[in-house]
């Protein structure tokens, strides 16, 4: 890990930079709720970039055109909670107890199945979380923890 003091915000921005023509092209809604009063948080830049960039990709897939994906970051004490919620497909349960094993997809020939199960491992070794909540016809809502204070070990 390459550890620095980091505006979540910031992180996020440069992540869509990455999205934005997709978006665009397919008239993708894209919605920024950012707390400015967040503080720095100590983490790996390119590891987050790489977090948010697979929940958005999948968010980007599980939406039609002209659907909407919303992003919010705040301040929750202990921690810094980024949510990115779109109003896709949605996943039933018996989807959303196997999406962060390695491997596991719906996409198929389409996908790896490797974004989520990667995305697991980066956020559990900067010391947060993730959870997630999905509606099928409604869509689904990631939440990811970062502690402020960086991973206590
Ligand atoms: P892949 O995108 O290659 O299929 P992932 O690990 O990124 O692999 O995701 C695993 C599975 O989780 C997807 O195939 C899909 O079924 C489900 N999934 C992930 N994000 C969403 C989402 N935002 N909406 C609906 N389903 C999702
Ligand atoms: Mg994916």
């Amino acid at each position: 890990l390459a550890i620095e003091f980091l505006s979540i915000n910031e992180v996020l921005a440069e992540t869509l930079s990455f999205l934005r023509k997709e978006a665009e092209s397919r008239d993708i809604e894209i919605i920024l709720d950012l707390d400015p009063n967040l503080s720095t948080i100590p983490s790996d830049r390119g590891q987050l970039q790489q977090v948010f960039l697979n929940i958005l990709n999948n968010a980007l897939a599980a939406v039609s055109d002209k659907g909407r994906i919303q992003i919010s970051s705040k301040d929750s004490g202990q921690n810094v909670l980024v949510s990115i919620e779109d109003n896709g497909c949605g996943m039933p349960k018996e989807t959303l107890e196997h999406i962060f094993e390695p491997f596991f997809t719906t996409k198929k020939g389409r996908g790896t199945g490797l974004g989520l199960s990667i995305t697991y491992g980066i956020v559990k070794r900067l010391g947060g979380d993730i959870d997630v909540r999905s509606t099928p016809g409604q869509g689904t809502t990631f939440t990811v923890l970062l502690p402020k204070q960086g991973k206590l070990e």
